[in-house]
């Protein structure tokens, strides 16, 4: 967890230079909890939104760029980010 509170979007502390994909952000409007879950919960919600955000390759991109270790980002865990990073994409990210 990178010290989010409830009430503000899980991945405003990113620091690229094009920032435009958190104004879409969905998870701004959720709070953190879904996002950065206790170790052992379920991350099912937050993937779900994650599916309905125009910003999720922008945020997988940023994530992967910046080596971000915990919570979901554009839709994959920790653990399926760390799998991108090792081989081929997973399924509906081909091609990005
Ligand atoms: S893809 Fe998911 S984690 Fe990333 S900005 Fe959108 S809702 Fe938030």
């Amino acid at each position: 967890m990178i010290g989010k509170s409830s009430t503000q979007a899980p991945h405003t502390g990113a620091t690229d230079r094009d920032q435009s994909w958190l104004e879409l952000a969905l998870c701004a409007q959720t709070g953190s909890a879904f996002f950065f879950p206790e170790p052992g919960s379920s991350v099912r919600e937050a993937k779900q939104i994650c599916l309905a955000c125009e910003g999720r390759a922008a945020c997988l991109e940023y994530a992967l760029t910046n080596d971000e270790r915990f919570g979901v980002w554009g839709g994959l865990s920790e653990k399926e980010r760390d799998r991108l990073r090792r081989g081929p994409a997973p399924r509906g990210y081909e091609g990005t």
